[in-house]
């Protein structure tokens, strides 16, 4: 059990200022920017009290009604059998925050083997990160992870290949396991046994202030783990909190080595940001510190983009769906219409094939299925389709396309974020609307029949060769 000292529990005057703050902390958020930034002060195990803060029960706003159901089923069995069991966490932040939580990660001090004895619905996952998984029905899992350290450097095998393997498997105590965690306010616990609050880093106080402190050096952190760069942006526009200088002038030095984080995982974490509608404005963030083009293979984005970078995930937010083959074709279309401009008036084979070679490279570098691509290339032609007007050749077979409404919600995002002409986009949304080739047909040259394909000549099976 953690230990609780008396002496560092807050008095009721703070108790009181810290639930009523923490209950009703508004930070700013949706849509106004919270980079505004503060003075650095670091977290680190060495100079932090030995011993938590602790918020009882009745010091806090997190009620049992707020976690879910078959989490606390957990959290009870793992107690009930003498174990430690927490909730860790985005889930501890959230609900502080009055937010609803994602999802709901637990601690606890057995290992991964003890907790699967306990659940017959129990998987062990991960190869260097060992992890239990618990199953609910089709959908659910939660994740039981047991507490971690950081091993002193002396007693790292010496084999630096083994190194993470080893690092991510040294079981600790909870309070190694919140100062291996990114940020203070992340690293906050749910104590079942009594249902209070531990809090190792300072995190209460970061939420009461509403800002993003990395545990530990921020250099020494991002350089064990680039993504933590990405996440300390992604955190701070998700819950408008203030990022400290220290940490930003972190990022603008390292920015380079996230070219070195696995494509696999900078996608999931890219995703992320469009779930919580921070897309646009991380990016762009990322961008000026120079963190974007490491990061995306490269890439770079102008004002335009950003703009409709924005208004895409404003149109997520209303259908609560992320589209990733609508946010691959945002990234490039200001460099589409660079390499396609419509006054070209390009053959649409062309144009396919232009719009596969801009973003076949970026695909590659996170290894997207082909299928993205594809989905990604038709909307890029579809707006080309869009741009040049009605009338031409093959708009029937278009707007039949189950796919070209998608590509007239982005050619519309795409307008409003370029102050094009929006006549354009209704008339179009009419024409699809009616499904009916509009009045205007495609003009032909005459005397040229356009469905004629010439007829293949049969080979004769004696005689392949022939014919
Ligand atoms: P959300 O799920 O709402 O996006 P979260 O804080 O729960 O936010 P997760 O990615 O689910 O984020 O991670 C769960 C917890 O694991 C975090 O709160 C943090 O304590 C820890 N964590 C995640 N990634 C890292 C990392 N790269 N370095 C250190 N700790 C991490
Ligand atoms: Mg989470």
């Amino acid at each position: 059990m953690t230990t609780r000292n008396a002496a560092k529990l807050p008095s009721q005057e703070e108790i009181c200022y810290t639930v009523e703050t923490l209950s009703v902390v508004r930070c700013p958020q949706d849509g106004k920017a919270p980079w505004n930034t503060m003075a650095s002060s670091a977290v680190n195990a060495s100079a932090a009290p030995a011993d938590p803060t602790i918020l009882s029960r009745s010091a806090h706003s997190i009620s049992r009604s707020q976690i879910d159901e078959n989490t606390l089923k957990v959290l009870y069995r793992l107690h009930r059998n003498g174990y430690q069991a927490y909730l860790v966490g985005g889930s501890v932040r959230d609900l502080l925050l009055g937010r609803t939580p994602k999802d709901f990660d637990i601690g606890t001090d057995a290992t991964p083997q003890q907790v699967k004895k306990l659940f017959r619905n129990c998987f062990l996952v991960g190869r260097r990160f060992r992890l239990a998984h618990i199953r609910f029905g089709s959908d659910q899992v939660i994740e039981v992870a047991t507490f971690r350290r950081h091993p002193h450097p002396d007693e790292l095998p010496e084999d630096p290949e083994e190194h993470g393997t080893f690092l991510q498997n040294q079981f600790g105590t909870p309070r190694e396991d919140a100062f291996r965690r990114d940020f203070t306010i992340n690293a906050l616990f749910y104590n079942i046994a009594d249902f209070s609050i531990v809090d190792h880093v300072g995190g209460l106080q970061d939420l009461k202030d509403c800002r993003l402190r990395v545990i530990g050096v921020p250099g020494v952190r991002f350089a064990e783990d680039p993504v933590r760069m990405l996440r300390a942006l992604e955190f701070s526009a998700r819950l408008g909190f203030s990022l400290e200088t220290e940490t930003l002038d972190a990022i603008a030095e390292n920015a380079q080595i996230i070219a070195e984080a696995a494509p696999a995982r900078v996608r999931e974490e890219l995703l992320e940001l469009f779930r919580h509608g921070v897309g646009a404005e991380v990016l762009q963030r990322a961008q000026s510190l120079g963190l974007l083009q490491p990061l995306m293979g490269g890439y770079q984005a102008g004002e335009t983009t950003f703009k409709l970078l924005a208004s895409l995930n404003q149109s997520f937010r209303k259908t609560g769906n992320v589209d990733e083959s609508m946010i691959l074709a945002c990234l490039f279309i200001d460099r589409f219409w660079q390499k396609c401009p419509v006054h070209a008036s390009l053959p649409i084979n062309e144009v396919l094939l232009s719009a596969g070679h801009l973003l076949t490279p970026y695909c590659n570098h996170f290894r997207l299925a082909h299928g993205l691509r594809h989905q990604a290339r038709e909307m890029l032609v579809g707006c080309y389709r869009f741009a040049r007007g009605l009338g031409h050749r093959g708009q029937k077979r278009f707007l039949l396309n189950p796919e070209t409404p998608r590509a007239l919600e982005m050619f519309r995002l795409w307008n409003q974020a370029s102050d094009g002409e929006p006549g354009l986009v209704e008339t179009w949304q009419k024409a699809l609307h009616t499904g009916h080739e509009p009045a205007d047909k495609p003009v032909r040259p005459p005397g040229r029949r356009t469905h004629h394909r010439p007829r293949r000549r049969r080979r004769s099976k004696q005689n392949p060769g022939s014919g």
